[in-house]
């Protein structure tokens, strides 16, 4: 049976379609026997980690060796500008099959502490299957974070992009057979929702890896409990607070890290800072910092070197400009844009926007826009800030300026996010620190030790040493 047919539509150029055909549920079954088959028959979780790190450091130079091949796929679908997708998005494939190659290398179990007549020892072993969930707006860096530990832990894979953009990855998947991957140990489903659901209900799938929405997560997870209740990690959205205090150093640069923060991908991250509070005292320059760099911004198609790439799609546009709409009829105050960027070719941009309003009920504070619309507020006192800088609902990231390290480290303790940074915005790309959320923002880790133990189910081993006659 043929699945349905899919448009995808480059969102620099509408004039540049393409027809796929999504995965049918018979292609789903078929990828996940022949995973299953693959990931008990080939050897590859028996065999020795270094030999699995051996393909996996291949498969990365081969990725290094296609760099530009690969960009310019990512770059032709998506929202990820071609200069950018070389700088960096490419490059942390080949890192992180590297990183988690090592990690297979030098993984230990534990011996635990019982008496010397018995040995309690435990072992790692990975899950078997492992279906991952991949969003539109790093197609690469967010498949690779999920990839290559699961397969570096020795499960085979079946990954599901977004319907949006599945090009670039699938050439990745072709470089790693060419790298020596066993015949059917990682697929890739092109499709929609509901190819993904199938994926998460199949009875083949021993744990779900997911990013996306908070809303699509939820699904994911009762679908997983409904399906043979399999463990899930859910990366999911966020509310980012970017919270500075009056004595942050460098106001120049405090504004150049939240300008980065919000129209980065054009704020299509779910790290994004896009709540800035503000301490009163330095309200003032510093938004006159930021709007000086917000009105430096190039829009423009992934293969120009812009500084605002398209927002993903015509839906996501109106989306973006009914919250907008919606916050202003709540009370918010509109500082500057607030519209969709005209564009002749009809494509989509968003101005980068600010809106002001310390109502907790606006929508434009409790709902994860995904476009440049920043949210300004401010605040007097210590507690004030962090108070304000606590979102009811997400806890995926947030940033704090100040100079003061004890005001610095207290915030780091009170801030209820999976990721603080101090006096910094942005996931550098080293991958040893580990990445998630709290509360609605998800659970389960990508990346550092963390993010490779979530795809190993620990077994505990016990012998008991009888006497010797
Ligand atoms: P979704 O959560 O809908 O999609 C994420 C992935 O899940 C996609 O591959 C999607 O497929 C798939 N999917 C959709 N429905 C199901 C289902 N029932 N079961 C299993 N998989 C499913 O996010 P969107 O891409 O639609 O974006 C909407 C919003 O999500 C954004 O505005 C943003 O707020 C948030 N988002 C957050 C991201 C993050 O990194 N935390 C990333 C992307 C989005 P398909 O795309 O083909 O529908």
């Amino acid at each position: 049976m043929r699945g349905a047919p899919l448009e995808l539509r480059s969102p620099s150029a509408p004039d540049i379609v393409f027809e796929e055909q999504s995965a049918s549920t018979d292609d789903v079954d078929r990828s996940v026997s022949l995973a299953s088959t693959a990931a008990k028959a080939s050897g590859w979780a028996a065999c020795g980690p270094r030999d699995r790190a051996q393909v996996l450091h291949r498969w990365a130079d081969l990725v290094d060796a296609h760099l530009e091949e690969i960009a310019t796929l990512e770059a032709l679908l998506g929202s990820r500008p071609y200069h950018e997708a070389t700088a960096r998005d490419v490059r942390v494939v080949g890192m992180a099959l590297r990183l988690f190659a090592a990690y297979a290398e030098t993984h230990e179990s534990a011996v635990t502490a019982t008496p010397h007549r018995q040995l309690s020892y435990t072992r790692d072993m990975p899950y078997g299957v492992v279906a991952a969930i991949a969003p539109w707006n790093f197609p690469l860096i967010l498949s690779a974070w999920k990839f290559a530990p699961a397969l570096a832990a020795g499960n085979a894979v079946v990954l599901k992009p977004s319907e949006m953009t599945p090009f670039s990855i699938l050439r990745v998947a072709e470089l790693g057979v060419e790298a020596g991957l066993p015949e059917g140990l990682f697929n890739i489903l092109p499709g929609d929702g509901g190819t993904g659901q199938a994926l998460v209900r199949h009875p083949g799938v021993d744990t779900v890896s997911f990013t996306g929405s908070t809303a699509t997560g939820a699904l994911v997870m009762a679908e997983a409990a409904a399906h043979g209740l399999k463990p899930v990690s859910l990366e999911l959205g966020g509310k980012g607070a970017q919270l500075v205090f009056a004595d942050a150093d460098n106001l120049d640069h405090v504004a150049d890290l939240i300008v980065r923060g919000i129209t980065y991908n054009s704020g299509q991250v779910c790290f994004a800072g896009s709540r800035l509070i503000v301490q009163a005292p330095v309200r003032d320059k510093l938004l006159a910092r930021i709007e000086q760099r917000m009105d430096r911004l190039v829009a423009g198609p992934t293969w120009q070197e812009v500084s605002l790439p398209p927002i993903i799609s015509p839906a996501q546009l109106a989306r973006i400009e009914q919250i907008v709409a919606t916050a202003l009829s709540q009370g918010a105050k509109l500082l500057r844009g607030g519209e969709p960027l005209a564009d002749a070719e009809r494509r989509c941009f968003f101005q980068p926007t600010i809106l002001q309003s310390a109502d907790v009920d606006n929508v434009a504070y409790r709902e994860e826009i995904f476009g440049p619309v920043l949210l300004l507020d401010t605040f007097e006192r210590f507690e004030e800030g962090i108070a304000k800088a606590n979102h009811p609902d997400f806890g995926l990231a947030a940033s704090v300026y100040t100079s003061n390290l004890n005001a610095a480290l207290a915030a780091a303790d009170q801030l209820d996010s999976g990721t603080i940074w101090i006096n910094h915005w942005g996931r550098a790309a080293d991958m040893t620190s580990p990445f998630g959320g709290v509360r609605r923002s998800g659970f389960g880790k990508d990346m550092g030790r963390a993010g490779y133990q979530k795809y190993l189910k620990t077994k505990s081993v016990w012998v008991e040493r009888a006497d010797l006659q």
